[in-house]
């Protein structure tokens, strides 16, 4: 069987933004940006089927992270399933992330996790057996997940420590990135035969030179795309917004740019969308819908061209616990076009959050999972109409 490879077209540069629509084609299909990734930390987004993402729209996932599948099930599991994709029934495009930002929260606790120039070494959370990643062990790892998307391995930049630490973290990822490309290259393909693209992080914490530097370096190297990590990055809009505009200028035009972990709420993929962003991560949605926060707002194109989101009741987000939806027999956001909005009320969805169905999981989540995806076909609209 023959598999496409890996190539990006850009369709169309909003007319006064940075903000793109992209087609990118990978060996399970194609994706047009921007494009929310749904996660699946342990080869499963909580409580969604591959069939119920597709019907929310998601074109690809993050399937499993590279840390979470080494821990369980392991490595060897991976493969003789047949990879992520099978195991998972996601036969669209997939990315994996390499592990870096797992191993830096957790050698917060430095007897859990060590971090040296050689990578991370952890013991296993129940057999205590001692477990290393490395760019070499994590992109062999990827290589079996079988992503068409995966990701060099980087060292986090913590927020605090100052430009010190933030510099050796970049230098690192730099070291890492040069041996994450040498593993990649003496096999490009997965281990299931088809080519898959690497792309490298950029680091450099709150310094902008750093940060400059960082991309120069990335820009250099043979990467299908670049991504932008730390620990503010996706959790301090602010300083995303600020770190992005510093940076995508200076990205061509035909890579594609992946902010990871950003998408605590659709207002945040309008904020960097417009930097330039093509590509985000994020386990909020799942995670908030599962706990009863659930996004209510309307999407509006503005006059600009633009996308703006206009908050519904509570800021945005309703908490469904709340006794005022007991007897609220509306959607949960009006205009959403989601199964769960177009089938259930608030009240109904307040019973079985109420009396902890697991049904309620699975509507909360095609609900928050919709909300990212519609945010993101406005903008797509919004872009393509400038
Ligand atoms: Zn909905």
């Amino acid at each position: 069987m023959m598999h496409p490879k890996f190539q990006t077209t850009l369709l169309k540069q909003h007319s006064h933004l940075p903000a793109r629509v992209m087609r990118v084609e990978t060996p399970h299909g194609s994706f047009t940006t921007p494009a929310f990734m749904p996660v699946g930390t342990r080869a499963a987004v909580n409580c969604m089927t591959a069939h119920e993402l597709t019907e929310a729209g998601s074109q690809i996932i993050l399937g499993g992270n590279t840390y979470h599948m080494l821990v369980t099930p392991g490595a060897e599991f991976i493969q003789d399933s047949g990879g992520m994709h099978r195991m998972m029934a996601w036969n669209g495009p997939m990315l994996t992330d390499s592990g870096g930002y797992q191993v830096f929260s957790l050698s917060q606790n430095s007897k859990i996790c060590k971090i040296d120039e050689d990578g991370a070494k952890f013991k296993h959370p129940d057999t205590g057996q001692l477990i290393k990643l490395s760019p070499e062990s994590s992109i062999e790892t990827q290589k079996i997940i079988g992503a068409d998307i995966i990701m060099a391995f980087d060292q986090c930049t913590p927020d605090a420590g100052g430009r010190g630490v933030a510099e050796q973290a970049m230098e690192r990822t730099h070291r890492w990135l040069l041996q994450s490309i040498e593993i990649h290259q003496k096999n490009t393909q997965s281990a299931y035969g088809y080519e898959q693209a690497l792309f490298g992080i950029v680091q450099g914490g709150l310094f902008r030179d750093l940060r400059e530097q960082s991309l120069a370096f990335l820009l250099k190297q043979p990467l299908d795309g670049i991504a932008i990590g730390g620990e503010s990055i996706g959790y301090s809009m602010e300083k995303t917004v600020e770190i992005l505009n510093w940076l995508t200028p200076h990205i061509p035009q035909e890579k594609p740019r992946y902010s990871m972990g950003v998408g605590l709420s659709p207002q945040d993929l309008i904020d960097v969308v417009a930097c330039g962003i093509d590509m985000f991560d994020c386990v909020a949605p799942t995670r908030n819908a599962r706990h009863g926060s659930l996004y209510c707002g309307i999407f509006e194109i503005t006059l600009d061209n633009w996308v703006a989101f206009i908050p519904g009741e509570e800021r945005g987000r309703i908490l469904i616990k709340k006794s005022q939806y007991r007897s609220d027999h509306g959607p949960l956001s009006e205009g959403c076009d989601c199964y769960t909005c177009q089938k259930h009320t608030r009240s109904y969805m307040h019973f079985l959050f109420k009396t902890n169905s697991p049904l309620y999981s699975v509507l909360a989540c095609i609900h928050n999972v919709r909300m990212m995806h519609r945010v993101c076909e406005m903008m797509q609209k919004a872009i393509l109409s400038s």
